[in-house]
C-alpha cells in the first residue's frame, strides 16, 4: 500500500471515472495530485456502458482512447422503437469526429484503463481512505481522513459520487428530485437475430427499455419499472422484453451475467466551486441514464478541470481563471439533466392519444436529416462547446 503524503498540489476524493480522469490529467501535466478512495478496491462492475464520441476525443490526450475502442463494441446507429415499429433512426456515422459512433464498453473496463494510465504516470489510488472533512483558508485546504491523517493541498476536488461528502462539507445544495420509478440493469446473453451494432430504445407505456450491445456477445438491458427487484433475474428481464420488446422476432434471454437496480435522481449542485474546492462528476450532477450521459459528462468535467488547475499550478495562470470551470461545465450538466428528463417523460407517456401523437411526430422527424444530425450531435455530446 502506498504511504499517505502530508502535502499535495491537489487532493482528489473519489476514484470513479471522474477522479481517475482528473488525477491522470493533472499528473500528465506535472501536477502533484493525490487520489484517495474510501473503498478497499474498485467497484469493478458493469454500470455505465456507453462512451460517447466527445469523451473519446477528450481522453485521446491521456492515451486511453485507442485501448478503449479496442475493448468495446462500435454502435454507429441508435433507434427509437415501439414494439416492431422503428419511430426514429439516428446514425452517428457522419458526425464530425474520428469516432462516429457510440462505444459500448462496461464501466469497469473504462476505469481499468484510466487507472492503468494513472499508474503509468506514476500515480495511484490510496485506499481505503475516506475523506471525512475539509478546512480551507486563504493559502490552501486541509483534507482530514477517517483515521485522522491530514493532507494539506493547494486545491481539493470532490469526485466522490452522488452522495458527495465534499459537497456536504461545503454546504452546497444538490437541487432537483428523485424519479418515482427505479431502473433494472442487466448484462445478458440473448438469442435474437439482430444487429450487434445498434443501440435500441423501446418506448412503452410501462416504461423505457434500452437494449444495447456489449463486448463478448453480451447485451445490456436498462429499463424503468415501478419497483425494481434487488437482483433482477432472467425471468424479470424476459418479462420486460416480452411486454415491451419486438413481437415479430422475440428475444430470448439465455443467460444473466450481471444485474443490479438503481434509483435515479435528477439533481444539480447549486455551485461547482467553494473557494479552493471543486466538484466533478456525479458529485456535481446526476440524471436519468437515458442517453447514457452521466459518466461521460463526469469524465469531461474532470479533464476540463484538470486543464484549468494545471494552468494555474504548472503554468502560472491566474487563480481567477478557475471560475471558468463552473461557468463552462455547469450549463452543460444543466442541459443534460433537462434533456434526459424530457426524454424520460416523452418515452413513458401513458395516454394512448398522446402516444399516437408522439409516435407520428417522431416518424415525421425521421424524414428530416437536420433533426437526425442535431440529435446525434447532442447524444454524442459533440454539440457542447468548451
Ligand atoms: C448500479 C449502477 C448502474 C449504473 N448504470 C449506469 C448506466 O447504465 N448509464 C450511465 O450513464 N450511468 C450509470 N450509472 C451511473 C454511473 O456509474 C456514474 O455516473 C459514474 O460512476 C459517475 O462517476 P464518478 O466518478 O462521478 O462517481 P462514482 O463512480 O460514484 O465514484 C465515486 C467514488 O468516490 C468514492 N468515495 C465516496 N465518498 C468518498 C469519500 N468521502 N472519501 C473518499 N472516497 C469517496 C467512492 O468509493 C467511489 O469510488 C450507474 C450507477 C450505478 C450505481
Amino acid at each position: 500500500m502506498n504511504a499517505l503524503p502530508a502535502t499535495a498540489d491537489v487532493l482528489v476524493a473519489g476514484a470513479g471515472p471522474a477522479g481517475l480522469a482528473l488525477t491522470a490529467t493533472l499528473r500528465a501535466k506535472g501536477v502533484d495530485a493525490v487520489l484517495v478512495d474510501r473503498l478497499a478496491e474498485g467497484q469493478n462492475t458493469s454500470r455505465a456502458a456507453v462512451v460517447h464520441a466527445k469523451t473519446l476525443e477528450v481522453l485521446r490526450e491521456l492515451k486511453v482512447t485507442d485501448d478503449l475502442v479496442s475493448r468495446g463494441v462500435i454502435a454507429p446507429r441508435f433507434t427509437v422503437r415501439e414494439r416492431d415499429r422503428v419511430l426514429l433512426t439516428i446514425d452517428f456515422d457522419d458526425l464530425p469526429t474520428d469516432f462516429p459512433y457510440a462505444l459500448m464498453v462496461p464501466q469497469n473496463i473504462t476505469e481499468e484503463l484510466l487507472l492503468a494510465r494513472l499508474e503509468a504516470l506514476g500515480g495511484s489510488v490510496l485506499r481505503p481512505h475516506e475523506l471525512t472533512s475539509l478546512r480551507q483558508d486563504a493559502d490552501g485546504v486541509t483534507g482530514v481522513l477517517a483515521d485522522g491523517h491530514e493532507i494539506r493541498a493547494k486545491y481539493a476536488v470532490g469526485a466522490d459520487g452522488m452522495h458527495s461528502r465534499v459537497r456536504e462539507e461545503l454546504g452546497i445544495p444538490f437541487e432537483g428530485d428523485t424519479y418515482a420509478e427505479s431502473f433494472i440493469l442487466a448484462d445478458v446473453r440473448l438469442d435474437w437475430d439482430i444487429s450487434h451494432h445498434e443501440v435500441m430504445l423501446y418506448f412503452s407505456r410501462e416504461g423505457v427499455t434500452v437494449v444495447a450491445p456489449l463486448p463478448d456477445g453480451r447485451h445490456r438491458i436498462v429499463a424503468t419499472v415501478a419497483e425494481a427487484p434487488e437482483h433482477p433475474t432472467v425471468e424479470d428481464v424476459q418479462a420486460l422484453l416480452d411486454t415491451r420488446g419486438p413481437r415479430r422476432h422475440p428475444a430470448r434471454v439465455s443467460d444473466m451475467l450481471w444485474s443490479s437496480r438503481f434509483r435515479v435522481h435528477h439533481r444539480l449542485a447549486a455551485r461547482y466551486r467553494e473557494g479552493r474546492v471543486f466538484l466533478a462528476g456525479d458529485a456535481a450532477h446526476v440524471h436519468s441514464p437515458a442517453g447514457g450521459q452521466g459518466m461521460n459528462t463526469g469524465i469531461q468535467d474532470a479533464v476540463d478541470l484538470g486543464h484549468r488547475l494545471a494552468a494555474v499550478l504548472a503554468d502560472g495562470a491566474s487563480p481567477d481563471s478557475l471560475d471558468a470551470y463552473e461557468a463552462t461545465r455547469r450549463p452543460i450538466a444543466e442541459e443534460v439533466v433537462s434533456f434526459t428528463d424530457r426524454m424520460t417523460r416523452v418515452a413513458t407517456v401513458g395516454n394512448p392519444a398522446l402516444r399516437g401523437v408522439r409516435n407520428t411526430f417522431l416518424r415525421t422527424l425521421d424524414w428530416l436529416p437536420p433533426v437526425h444530425r442535431a440529435m446525434a450531435m447532442r447524444i454524442s455530446e459533440l454539440g457542447t462547446t468548451d
